[in-house]
Parts: structure tokens; C-alpha cells; sequence
């Protein structure tokens, strides 16, 4: 499709900084500088957590003065609902609601239902999804199977009770996550995908263990190498455990097959157990960057565009949003900011890294 350009005749109060200089109607075939297109959308939904895991929201600064977003900040669902409507123009077909904790939204269920009656470019709907920690899943997951969610992913480090409170911090127990993940799959919201991050030293000693209580279960257990994200977690590179080693581990015990990708931009690497008992997959961010097929653009709880999880700024969606800016406006401005991007921050990152003052946080932006 040829891309219409309409020249703006009037410029209404908008903020200067994200203000479109040329208004484009969408074509759903959105490419940065790197070729990539615009495929998925991370919505961030609260900065707030019921969890303080070590690696994400250490209690030392995510304490009781922490300056969380006010209520008034935080985009409506109404408001999340438009900005989603006009990615998906752009040719976005996943959603993937995060947080903090998303199920500690109020009536997330509702934004759920709005978000499902969007439909891609050729009418489909979208895959729509989120990432929870578990803890109030239990309760929620046949309303949000209602509503319209089609998967979950739930984050669980640890299968022992003492290592998994120690990581969450807040004494949380491994059967209440279990309970959760069960009632997810008696929902239909399966199969769920199990996120374990493992930092050296601190829950490495739970991969085996881990990988035999999921095995032969409808759930995909996938283990993250530990990120440098944001700056509050004092991330060294020592602490990482990388992939390969990871499936090392497992495969010494229960032999393994890699799997092919099921498309591009995965950002898993899949591996099937060899007695025929499931699948696992490693996310290795730190040892074997994604960027070059990196598609997703993430969406701040307070409505700024991020189009790296490590990037240190945003651009304000939320002032085009309250400032009367029309679709045609914010579709505009949202062009430019991808056709702009050149993230691959990971790919930079050096051994020598360590976390930078100013990087945002998983917990605001989501992972
Ligand atoms: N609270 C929800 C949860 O924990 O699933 C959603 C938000 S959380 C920020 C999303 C994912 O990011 C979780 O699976 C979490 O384990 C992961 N995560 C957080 N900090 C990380 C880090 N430093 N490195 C790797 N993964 C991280
Ligand atoms: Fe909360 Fe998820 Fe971060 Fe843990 S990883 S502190 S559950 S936002
Ligand atoms: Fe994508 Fe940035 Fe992660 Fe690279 S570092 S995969 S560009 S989010």
C-alpha cells in the first residue's frame, strides 16, 4: 500500500515535543531504521506490585515513600483502549498486559474486554495476553477468560518455599502460585508458559527441580537469564546463568532436542524433552541478544511510548491523548517514533556493564 501523506493546516494546542510534524494514515507496515517491523504492544498497566522480588523491586528502595504514579496519572482504559486501537493499525497483532502487577488493576477485566474487540489490519483478533505473578490468579482466572484473554504467563522462580520467599520477598508461597497456574488451565487461559528468572547463587539450585515439576504438565516452563534492567538491582554480569548452561543442567538428567522457532521475533528458544514429556524454553537477553528481530514497542503505565525495555526516556502519548489530539494525530506521532528507532541495547551490552543511573524500571515499564 502507498502511504498517504496529508500535510497539517492546523496545529492545535499539542505538546511541541510529540506533536507530528507530517499526519500519514496508517498502512499496518510500520519498519524502523533496522527493518523491524511493529508487531507487538507490552502494556503496562500499574507501577504497583504486591511482591518485592529481589531482582525487580528490591525493598530497600521500592519502600513505603516509593513515588508510585497517582491514580489521576495512569491512562483510563479508555485511554489505553484508543492508543491500542491505533497500534494495531500500525500492524500490531499482540497485547501483552504487565505491570507491576496487572491483576492488582482494578477491574482489569474490563480494559480485557475492550481490548479484545479490537481486530488487526485483516480482521482477526489480536492475541491478547498478560503476565502476572501468580498471587491472585487463583481468584481472577475464569473472569478473565471471560473477558477475553486468550493466555497468561505466570512468573515463578522457585519450586522450594524458603528460596521462592526470599526472591519475592514478602513471604509468598510456592502452592498459592501453583494453585493459580491450575486455575488458569481449568479456564482454558492454557497452556500457561511459566517464567522462572535465575540469578546465580540465589535460585540456580531450583532449575533441575523446576524443569522435573513441569515436565509432563500442559504448562511450558521457560527460564530468563537475569537482566540488567533499570538501575535499582545492582545487576552484575557474574550473576547471570547463561542459557546454555541452563539446559546443560537439565539435559544431563532428562535428555533434550532444540525445537524450531514457531516464528520470528520469538524470543524464546524451544527444546523438547526427548521421552516425549513437553517443551521448554530458554530467553537468553544477556548471552544471545534478540534485538535484530525485536518488534515491541511498550506502553508505560502513565502513557509514554518506550521502544526499548532499556531505554532511559518515553515519549508522552498522554499529552497528545489529553490534549485533544485526533487519531489521525497520535497514529502520526507514533510512526515517526518507530520509523526513528534504533534500539538493540542488548546487543551493546558488554561484560563490563553495569546498571546506569536513569535506565527505567521493569516494575513501570513491564517485562
Ligand atoms: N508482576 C508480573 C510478573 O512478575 O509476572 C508482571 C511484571 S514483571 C516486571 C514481568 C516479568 O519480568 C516477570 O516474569 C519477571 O520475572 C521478569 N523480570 C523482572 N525483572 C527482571 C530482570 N532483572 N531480569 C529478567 N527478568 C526480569
Ligand atoms: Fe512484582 Fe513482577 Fe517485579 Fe516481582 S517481577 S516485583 S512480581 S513486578
Ligand atoms: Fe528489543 Fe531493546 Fe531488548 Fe534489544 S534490548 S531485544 S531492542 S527491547
Amino acid at each position: 500500500m502507498t502511504e498517504k501523506i496529508i500535510p497539517i493546516f492546523e496545529r492545535r494546542a499539542l505538546p511541541a515535543s510529540t506533536a507530528p510534524l507530517l499526519l500519514e494514515q496508517a498502512n499496518g507496515e510500520l519498519q524502523d531504521t533496522r527493518a523491524r517491523r511493529l508487531h507487538d504492544l507490552r502494556i503496562s498497566v500499574t507501577d504497583r506490585c504486591n511482591f518485592r522480588c529481589v531482582y525487580c523491586m528490591p525493598k530497600e528502595i521500592f519502600g513505603k515513600d516509593y513515588p508510585y504514579q497517582p491514580h489521576a496519572a495512569l491512562l483510563s482504559f479508555e485511554e489505553i483502549t484508543r492508543v491500542a486501537r491505533i497500534f494495531a493499525a500500525h500492524g500490531v497483532e499482540k497485547l501483552r498486559l504487565t505491570g507491576g502487577e496487572p491483576l492488582l488493576r482494578k477491574n482489569v477485566e474490563r480494559l480485557i474486554a475492550q481490548l479484545a474487540a479490537i481486530r488487526t489490519t485483516d480482521g482477526r483478533t489480536l492475541d491478547l495476553t498478560l503476565t502476572t505473578n501468580g498471587s491472585l490468579l487463583e481468584k481472577k482466572a475464569r473472569a478473565l477468560k471471560a473477558a477475553g484473554l486468550q493466555r497468561i504467563t505466570v512468573s515463578l522462580d522457585a519450586l522450594d518455599d524458603a528460596v521462592f520467599k526470599r526472591m519475592n520477598d514478602v513471604d509468598f508461597a510456592v502452592a498459592d502460585v501453583l494453585r493459580g497456574i491450575d486455575a488458569a488451565h481449568r479456564a482454558g487461559l492454557g497452556p500457561v508458559k511459566v517464567n522462572m528468572v535465575v540469578k546465580a547463587g540465589m535460585n540456580d539450585d531450583q532449575i533441575v527441580p523446576m524443569a522435573r515439576h513441569f515436565k509432563n504438565t500442559p504448562s511450558i516452563l521457560r527460564f530468563i537469564e537475569y537482566m540488567d534492567v533499570g538501575a535499582s538491582n545492582g545487576w552484575k554480569m557474574d550473576q547471570v546463568i547463561a542459557s546454555q548452561e541452563v539446559i546443560r543442567r537439565i539435559a544431563d538428567v532428562m535428555p533434550l532436542d532444540a525445537l524450531p522457532a514457531n516464528y520470528v521475533g520469538e524470543t524464546a528458544n524451544r527444546w523438547r524433552y526427548r521421552d516425549g514429556g513437553g517443551e521448554i524454553g530458554v530467553i537468553s537477553s544477556v548471552t544471545q541478544a534478540f534485538c535484530d528481530d525485536c518488534s515491541r514497542a511498550r506502553l508505560s503505565t502513565e502513557g509514554k511510548l518506550f521502544t526499548c525495555l532499556f531505554a532511559s526516556h518515553g515519549h508522552d502519548l498522554r499529552a497528545l491523548l489529553r490534549g485533544n489530539a485526533s487519531d489521525l494525530e497520535i497514529s502520526s506521532t507514533i510512526a515517526q517514533i518507530w520509523r526513528a528507532r534504533g534500539d538493540r541495547y542488548s546487543q551493546l551490552r558488554t561484560e563490563q556493564t553495569r546498571p546506569a543511573a536513569g535506565k527505567v524500571e521493569m516494575s513501570y515499564i513491564g517485562g
